[in-house]
């Protein structure tokens, strides 16, 4: 498998509070997947400045997961705050 998921279940494992850091390996390979470009409005990031967002927000009981994480430009991220995306909701049976 890929050695980034590796890295971020032992940083996971180690960390006792749940909102963590999230490893610039895994950021990498979301934004790969994602292939860079934002989830909500399609910026690329020649654009815009790219985050890592949780889908589901920790405070909504998402976890600190690849299959949980999105990339966001950085607007969207602002405008997003605490609610979920309905484009979201059908992948995790909410
Ligand atoms: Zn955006």
């Amino acid at each position: 498998m890929y050695p980034v998921w590796k890295v971020f279940f032992v940083t996971k494992e180690m960390s006792k509070t749940p909102r963590i850091r999230i490893p610039p390996e895994v950021r990498i390979y979301v934004f790969q997947r994602d292939k860079y470009q934002c989830q909500s409005c399609g910026k690329t990031t020649v654009e815009t400045n790219l985050s890592i967002d949780h889908i589901i927000p920790l405070a909504r009981g998402g976890q600190n997961d690849i299959s949980n994480l999105q990339t966001l430009c950085f607007t969207c991220n602002q405008q997003k705050t605490d609610k979920i995306d309905p484009r979201f909701r059908r992948y995790f049976q909410l």
